[in-house]
């Protein structure tokens, strides 16, 4: 900035160009005197009548104006220059011997760039004028570069408004569409585009002997038809090099010197005159090749058709990709949801998982007059498995307890894992007294059950508490009031001596 800066006031200094307009003789002959001597080009002019001749002729760097001249008002002339656009970045110097407050305020208030008082002092005026000329310079430099981001603002909005009309095209409904069904869109709206009778997707690697025809404009209920890839020498060598092959007559092109042989042999009377077959690739994964073909009784390809199938299938490709993209995404939100909602070791619903559930159920409790009950499982001395027979046995007994638990419930119950060695079940239709006969289910086979350790060990047995709260019931409004009840009444089955259920 400090550079530009510099560079821009020394080039001014030397040749900027200053219209000075005063109707008084001797001021403009030593102003003029003065700038001139300081390298300025200066064009003097008597009054206002020539200041605006010489405006028309040539807009100036910097304008010096006499507020009071006979043939013009100073002042009106000011508002004048100042209304029009191809003079609205000249900075103008007003120059007057009248009071300095009211003329300045005045002519500062049209627009002047900054006011001298007459008789002026000469070392003051240049010191203004040079700093008008900056300012006037900077300005400039700083709206044709503000034009020129906006045109390229304006370019770039055009570009991407083609390349966004090509996607939509192709976009419109791709939301729902699977990979296959975007490619026979794509062939549909590319035939309609291109204006061609034979459109159609191949897909095949380099070097490959077969390549199947996903989609075809010409033949729109074919799919998955295989080829024999050395019938299309055009499919081949765009697939071979990489490159797209345009070949604007078949009937003189060296391409197909082996096949065209092959056709008289046969007898096959080829209706295709004319071929643009373009490689692509989506996400190193699928390879294919785009291939568009033309009758012999429509226009022979041209290079700049090969130019906008080109555009057409790089656009399409972009949109495969984002479809798979979003494919992907989605299955891999799937996966994370599932996992967020997962305990590890049971595969049962975690306590997140559970507490949304909770919510909800209890909503829809209210909503549909039901009832709801939730029972809490805490395994009774749980602490001593793990110290008799080791951690991993007791992840074994708890994932065995789980399964239990599962096998146990109707397919509208919730079975979580709240924590350690405490799981959840949710009831939905159920009151106390279901809630309670099922708890009680519940405790005998836990009791009835036998871990089995392998080995001619014996059986580990295991014991559990429940405790069992309903909505709804007076003070139970929230899924925490609902879980501080059968906590509580948990806690009772303990006190009690364990092993039994408690509401
Ligand atoms: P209580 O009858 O009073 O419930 O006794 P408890 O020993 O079951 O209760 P406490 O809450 O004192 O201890 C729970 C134990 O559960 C302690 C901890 O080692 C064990 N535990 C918690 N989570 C896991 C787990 O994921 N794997 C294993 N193996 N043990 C766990
Ligand atoms: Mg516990
Ligand atoms: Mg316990």
């Amino acid at each position: 900035m400090v550079a530009v800066t510099r560079d821009l006031s020394s080039r001014l200094m030397a040749g900027a160009r200053i219209l000075v307009a005063d109707d008084d003789v001797a001021v403009l002959e030593s102003v003029t005197w003065l700038l001139q001597e300081n390298g300025y080009e200066v064009i003097p002019t008597n009054g206002g009548v020539a200041c605006l001749e010489q405006l028309e002729h040539r807009t100036p760097d910097l304008l010096l104006l006499d507020i009071l001249m006979p043939d013009a008002d100073g002042c009106q002339l000011l508002e004048r220059i100042k209304s029009e656009e191809r003079w609205r970045d000249v900075p103008v110097l007003m120059l007057s011997a009248q009071p300095p407050e009211e003329a300045s305020v005045r002519s500062l208030g049209l627009g002047a760039a900054d006011f001298i008082r007459k008789p002026y002092r000469p070392k003051e005026l240049l010191a203004r004028v040079q700093v008008q000329l900056r300012s006037g310079a900077m300005l400039r430099s700083t709206r044709s570069a503000l034009a020129r981001t906006e045109e390229a603002l304006v370019r770039a909005q055009q570009d991407a408004d083609s390349r966004r009309t090509l996607v939509d095209i192709l976009h419109e409904v791709t939301g729902d569409l699977s990979v296959t069904e975007l490619f026979h869109l794509l062939v549909r709206r590319a035939a309609r585009a291109l204006g061609v009778s034979h459109c159609s997707v191949v897909l095949a690697r380099p070097g490959d002997e077969q390549a199947v025809v996903v989609a075809a404009f010409e033949n729109p209920a074919l799919q998955n038809l295989t080829i024999q890839l050395d019938r299309y020498p055009e499919l081949q060598a765009a697939l071979n090099s990489g490159q797209a092959v345009l070949v604007e007559d078949l009937d003189s092109h060296p391409l197909y010197e082996g096949v065209r042989h092959a056709w008289g042999i046969e007898g096959i009377e080829v209706p295709i005159r004319s071929v643009i077959a373009l490689p692509f690739t989506v996400d190193d994964v699928q390879h294919g090749v785009f291939l568009v073909r033309r009758t012999r009784d429509q226009d022979r390809f041209a290079p700049q058709d090969l130019e906008f199938a080109q555009a057409v299938i790089t656009a399409a490709v972009v949109v495969i990709q984002r479809a798979r993209m979003v494919e992907d995404t989605m299955a891999d939100n799937a996966r994370l949801e599932q996992l967020a909602q997962t305990d590890p070791l049971t595969q049962l619903l975690n306590r997140r998982a559970l507490t949304e559930r909770i919510a909800t159920e209890m909503e829809r409790a209210t909503r549909h007059d039901a009832s709801l009950a939730l029972l809490m499982i805490d395994l009774d001395h749980f602490k001593k498995v793990n110290d008799s027979y080791g951690h991993l046995v007791g992840d074994d007994v708890l994932r065995d307890i789980g399964r239990l638990l599962l096998n146990t419930i109707r397919g509208s119950d919730i079975v979580a894992r709240y924590g350690g060695e405490e799981f959840v079940l949710l009831l939905p239709e159920t009151d106390e007294v279901g809630a309670v006969s099922f708890a009680e289910r519940i405790r005998t086979a836990v009791e009835a059950y036998e871990f089995d350790r392998g080995d001619d060990q014996p059986a580990l047995k295991l014991t559990a508490s429940i405790g069992v709260a309903v909505f709804p019931a007076a003070r139970v409004d929230t899924v925490e009031d609902l879980f501080a009840r059968a906590d509580s009444a948990l806690y009772r089955a303990k006190a009690d001596g364990r092993n039994r259920v408690r509401q």
